[in-house]
Parts: structure tokens; sequence; C-alpha cells
């Protein structure tokens, strides 16, 4: 007996044509920039791997959207953050009068207060088996398609590098106040060992040197990781993540013998006073001490710094910046205190103070969304580019850029081995390049739900 499924498209929020994600003026407009095109959405992609009977729309301009509408769709869901609540708002309203009969959100921001009403049904958390559970699809083993991404440094039109992007355990069981995770996805839960793999030897045959693995925080689950870091070093990939100082600090060693260029972490703040009211367990010594043993060991390191706690005065947050310049971090992310919605902080920040911004576009990081009792909007945004400022220099990313060749040279045994290895990316990022996301054909016993096939008429 076999299922109809519905005609279904997921799309994410739409941008301008030819976005781009800019990586290192994330801070302040830089003349070159390293940059990837904006076309692969993790959510909508696992969504797809995982029941390809869905169509999957990412990052479409506003007229790709509007034609694909026209097509007729029975249900339309959208992933998105709250910054883009009021262009998913408008999406929305175009989407019910192209006759679409059930509208569905996912992602944080469909926690927004302006995206309430919107929906039908809501997906919370990483929703694959949820929406098969819906749909009344079954999923044998979740898979984690290819995501390959290719670099370019602007203003130069050639493609540099192809990384691949994944993750390996999804969710965090931490108490961060500012954070959205511990609500949404509040157990780390691991993506299958044998999908890891498959998506690690795809990589491999297809050009990639260098892996970004996404988790929210890499190593929690501790086993889980120790294998995955094996499967990196088994196919000798360069990698790069996000974790934890105390789980960086527990297993440097390990992930040093497996490849490792280096991690991000969040700093968050120079005050232990701050740290400790927003629940995050970290002592800026043991930052530091990690930054100088994971240079000691030629990786790099960044981090992720927030502006701006309720405590904070126009003085006091210079000094606070003045001080995490001096941290020897290699590139440090700035960001304005910012509450996000269903997070312990929302619900204190609003209490206390007020939250009082309804423009959703704000709830960027860069703007300051609630009533500070010591800092006003203006103050907070010239506070925010004078940290920039000061964070980015010239040393700063020399070093940082050294440092990765280094990287690659000590692993490889010499700088030439790590040369040869540079000087090869670009070839590969146009020998392998693929014009359209690829994902792996249904395992047996799927081999009914087409892969790449939009799915509408399909049966299951
Ligand atoms: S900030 Fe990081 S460690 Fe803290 S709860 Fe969020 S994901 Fe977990």
């Amino acid at each position: 007996m076999t299922k109809k499924l519905p005609k279904i498209l997921l799309t994410t929020y739409y941008i301008e044509p030819g976005g781009w994600y800019e990586y290192f003026s994330h801070n302040k407009p830089s003349r070159f920039q390293m940059v990837y095109h904006v076309k692969h959405s993790h959510a909508l992609s696992c969504i797809k791997q995982n029941i390809p009977g869905i169509e999957i729309l990412q990052f479409p301009t506003w007229e790709e959207y509007e034609k694909k509408l026209s097509q007729g769709w029975d249900i339309v869901g959208f992933s998105f953050y709250s910054a883009q609540t009021q262009r998913v708002a408008r999406m929305a309203k175009a989407a019910r009068d192209a006759g679409a009969k059930e509208l569905w959100g996912g992602n944080y921001g469909i926690t927004t207060p302006g995206a309430l009403g919107l929906f039908d049904k809501v997906f919370p958390g990483y929703a694959e088996y949820d929406i098969a559970d819906y749909l009344g699809v079954k999923i044998d083993r979740l898979r984690h398609p290819p995501i390959i991404d290719t670099w370019y440094i602007r203003p130069l039109p050639f493609r540099v590098q192809r990384v691949g992007q994944m993750q390996s355990q999804r969710g965090c069981p931490m108490k961060c106040t500012f954070c959205q995770t511990p609500r949404w996805a509040p157990r780390s839960t691991p993506i299958p060992l044998e999908s890891v793999d498959e998506t690690l030897r795809y990589f491999k045959e297809h050009g990639v040197d260098w892996v970004g693995i996404h988790d929210e925080s890499f190593g929690l689950l501790e086993d889980h990781s120790r294998e995955v870091v094996k499967l990196l070093k088994k196919y000798r990939l360069f990698w790069t993540t996000q974790t934890r100082v105390e789980t960086a600090t527990k297993f440097l060693d390990e992930w040093c013998d497996a490849y490792l260029m280096g991690f991000g972490v969040g700093i968050e703040n120079v005050d232990p006073q701050t740290l400790k009211d927003w629940h995050k367990n970290l002592s800026p010594q043991a930052l530091l001490d990690l930054a100088d043993e994971v240079h000691r060991k030629n990786r790099y390191i960044f981090g992720y710094y927030i502006l701006g706690n309720a405590n904070a005065t126009y003085e006091s947050t210079i000094a606070e910046i003045e001080a995490v310049t001096k941290y020897d971090i290699d590139y440090i992310w700035m960001t304005i205190l910012t509450p996000f919605p269903d997070t312990p902080l929302w619900e204190e920040i609003d209490n206390k103070y007020g939250i009082f911004e309804k423009d959703w576009d704000k709830f960027d990081t860069k703007h300051l969304t609630w009533n500070h009792p010591h800092i006003k909007p203006g103050q907070m945004e010239k506070l925010l580019d004078f940290a920039c400022e000061s964070v980015v220099s010239t040393k700063r990313l020399s070093k940082f850029i050294w440092r990765i060749y280094k990287s690659y040279s000590k692993h490889l045994g010499s700088y030439a081995k790590g040369l040869a290895l540079i000087s090869s990316f670009p070839y590969k990022s146009y020998r392998h390049y693929e014009k359209e996301p690829y994902f792996f054909p249904p395992l047996s016993g799927q081999k009914d739900l087409k892969n790449g096939s939009p799915g509408p008429k399909e049966d299951l």
C-alpha cells in the first residue's frame, strides 16, 4: 500500500539577488572579503535528504519565489530566524494568495511574536522526524546531505576553495540564558556515524579538503565525537568547529592529532559576574590558557563576544572592549546583547526593562532592541563600531592567515607540502564544482522516493 504525499514546498526567507555570506566583514566592511554564495540551508537540506518527496527552495530571490509559487502547492513551509520575520510574513501572504491550503513554520523564527498566527502548523526543533510522522513517512536512518560551499575572495571573480559543511550532533543541554538552543533542542543527539562516514567520504571524493562542523557544541557527546574525529582522520580532512572551552581543553591533543585547524568558542564577556548571570560556566583565564595552548600547537581560535549587559555603562563598555582587544584570539565576532524569543534572557529583560523594538529586522545582534538602563540605542551602535574597529586589525588577520598555513604545513610535514596543498584548492574548486546541490540517492527500501524529484505526485 503506498501513500500519496501532498505537494509540499519548503523554503527559506528570500534574499536580494546575488546574496553572499561574508565571513570577515561581519565586523566591518573590508575591501577584500572571504565569501560564499548563500545557497544552502542546513535545515531544509536535511529534510530533503531524509524525505525526498518534499521540494525545497533555498534562498530564492522574491521573483524566484513567486515563480515557484505559481506552480501550485498544497503546503508551503518557511524556515527562518527572528530577523527575517517580516520577509516571511510577506511570503506567507503570497503563498495564501497563491492558494496554498496549509502553511508551516520552522526554525527559531517561529517563536518570534511577529510570527504568531502566520502558520497552520509549526515544527519546533530539528524537524525531520516530526514532519515524517505527520506525513506518515518512515525515516530508516537519519542521513546528512553533502553540503559543499565554494569560497571566493571578493572582488576577485575566481573560486578559491571548496568547504564541506556538516553537523555531527545537534542540540545542547547547557543553560546559557541568551541562547535559543537549550529549549529548542535540549539534548545533544548524534547524527548516525554511518551517515557521518557517508558524508565525509563524499567530501573527500569530491575535492573537499576542509570541513566546517557546525554543531552547537562539538564534543559534548564524547564517545560519538571521538568516532567522528577518527573518521576525519581516516579521510585526511582538515576541519574546524564550534565548541566549549572545557571540551576543547580536554580533547585538544586528540583533535590536533586528527587534522584540526582551529575552532570557535563563546567568549561572551570579559566580566566573570556577567558570565555567571548568563549561566555561562566559563572562566576568562581558562579561555586565555586554552588560546595559548592552541597557538603553541599552531592552530587558531576564534570567538563570539556580546556587548551591552544590563550593568554596563558607556564608559565600562569601552574598558571592556579594550580588555577583549588584548586577548590573543585570532578573530572575534562582535555583537550587541539581543534577547531572543523563548529564552530565559528574553523573559528577564522583558520583565525588568522592556523590549521596545517591533521591527524584527533589528533582531540581528547589531541593534539595541530593549530599554538598556544605562546605554541608549545610538550609543550602543557607536560602541559596536568602536569594538569592531578595535578587534579587526591587519596584524591580527595576518597572524590568523599565517596560522592556517602553518597548521596545514605541520600536519603535512613541511611548508612546501602545505603550499602545494593550498595551491591545489582553486583547481579542485573548478574540477568538482556542482551547479545544483547534490543529495544522496535513497536507501534501498526507499527506492520509490526519487532523489531530487519534487515529489508532488509521488507515491510513497
Ligand atoms: S551558547 Fe553554546 S553552550 Fe551555551 S547553551 Fe547555547 S549552544 Fe549550548
